[in-house]
Formats: C-alpha cells, sequence, structure tokens
C-alpha cells in the first residue's frame, strides 16, 4: 500500500525502512526491501506483519549493504498476506524486482500465458506477473521491456522496478495510483507519497498517469508511454511540515 525507492550514495536500506515507517499510516499486512550491492546483487527481505518484523530481520537495515533499491508496504488484494505473498516481486532469475501498488486486472491470463512459457511463478499476487514479463520481455533496455509490459498490463499500478543487470538506475511509472519524485542532490527517490521522502528533500515532481521515470543518483528524467519521449516536469517545493 506504499512503496519508496532510493537511489544515491548512502546505505539504501535503512533509508527505505525509515521512508516506510512514514507511509504506516496508509495500512499494511506485509513489508519488504530489494536492495542491489555489487559483491551480493539484489538482495530481497520481506515478511508478513509489521514493519518492526521486517526490520529486526534486517537488523535495521545494517545487515544489507547497497546504495539503490525499493520498498514496500503491502494491502493484499490478490494472494493472502505471507512471506512469499510480500513485495517486492522477483522475476524467475532473481534479477528484476518489482513493487507495486494496485491491481493487474488481467493478471491471470498473462500468467497462463507465462506459464505456458516454462515461467514458474512462486507467489499468488497479481504483481508477480509484472515481474516476470518484464523478464520475459528483457533484452537488454529494461525500458523497452516496460513499455511492453505496460502496454500488456490492465488495471491501476505504481510501480518500482530494480533490475541487477542496470543498478545504476530505478525505473517508475504510474496509472490510477499516486506515486511522486523526491529529487535530491546525488540520490533521487520514488514513493507513492512525500511524507516518505520530506526528511531527505522538499523538491518533487508529481508522476502523472502513463508516465514512466528513470532515476539515477545524479537525475531524473521523465518519458511517457508508449513513445518514450522526454516530458518536462514542474518541480513543485513542498513547504508543509
Ligand atoms: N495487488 C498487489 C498485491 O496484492 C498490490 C497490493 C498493494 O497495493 O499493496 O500484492
Amino acid at each position: 500500500c506504499g512503496i519508496v525507492g532510493y537511489i544515491g550514495r548512502e546505505e539504501a536500506a535503512p533509508i527505505l525502512l525509515d521512508g516506510l515507517s512514514r507511509l504506516e499510516y496508509r495500512g499494511y499486512d506485509s513489508a519488504g526491501i530489494a536492495v542491489w550491492s555489487q559483491t551480493e546483487g539484489l538482495q530481497v527481505a520481506k515478511a508478513k506483519g509489521r514493519l518492526k518484523v521486517l526490520s529486526e530481520m534486517v537488523d535495521g537495515g545494517a545487515a544489507i549493504h547497497g546504495t539503490v533499491g525499493l520498498g514496500h508496504t503491502r494491502w493484499a488484494t490478490h494472494g493472502a498476506p505471507s512471506d512469499v505473498n510480500s513485495h517486492p516481486q522477483v522475476s524467475q532469475s532473481g534479477h528484476i524486482a518489482v513493487v507495486h501498488n494496485g491491481i493487474i486486472e488481467n493478471y491471470v491470463e498473462i500468467k497462463e500465458f507465462l506459464q505456458s512459457k516454462g515461467v514458474e511463478f512462486v507467489s499468488q499476487t497479481d504483481t508477480e506477473v509484472v515481474a516476470q514479463l518484464l523478464e520475459y520481455y528483457y533484452r537488454g533496455d529494461i525500458l523497452e521491456a516496460l513499455t511492453k509490459v505496460l502496454h500488456r498490463i490492465n488495471g491501476a499500478y505504481a510501480l518500482g522496478v530494480i533490475c541487477s543487470d542496470c543498478p545504476d538506475r530505478l525505473i517508475a511509472a504510474r496509472k490510477d495510483s499516486p506515486l511522486i519524485l523526491g529529487l535530491g542532490e546525488g540520490f533521487n527517490f520514488l514513493a507513492s507519497d512525500v511524507t516518505a521522502v520530506i526528511k531527505y528533500t522538499r523538491d518533487v515532481y508529481y508522476l502523472d498517469d502513463g508516465e514512466i521515470a528513470v532515476l539515477t543518483a545524479d537525475g531524473i528524467q521523465v518519458y511517457n508511454h508508449p513513445y518514450l519521449q522526454p516530458v518536462h516536469k514542474e518541480k513543485h517545493h513542498v513547504d508543509w511540515e
């Protein structure tokens, strides 16, 4: 029910946990994070229950190293609250991780298609099809794969994507679910709410429906779907407490 992503030069895990704690008011039944590091690759920790369960699992973030990652709190819609159904949802190879708020309405059809191609699913979520379909379409360009996925899925989504082949970026996309981008100096955020990032930055972009964002530590570029034309975004300064 809340997502947060960080890319920068600090340890990501404690920042992601802090961001998730600020989204707690939205309600959730499980929580998880995915963080990438050069030595460990993509590391995922997730658990049913309160954020405290996850936080203790990763020693407040100290157990997971890396300066780029995604976090999620889940309000289950498809698949009971459980460890395996928690997000991030990961593709079969373990190379692509996805956090998602919303509902993929045609996930059964996509799941059956992918299963017919030999893809093995581990969760009961609608979200897992996004991770698996991204991998199915991935040919070295995650953005191109994402546009194919967005063309195929129906429903509502705020999505965050991290890929171990392209760990210098986070990808975000939205349709009918809120998503903001937080602009820092040497770091950037994606989040479902400004409250998750306000401690770090007050400069934000509000992502609109049908937009895709690519975040690096040093900048954010927004594109439209499906043409991937650059979109100019207005920077907003949040001055409320
Ligand atoms: N539909 C997804 C699930 O049940 C995402 C739910 C959410 O927005 O937290 O896993």
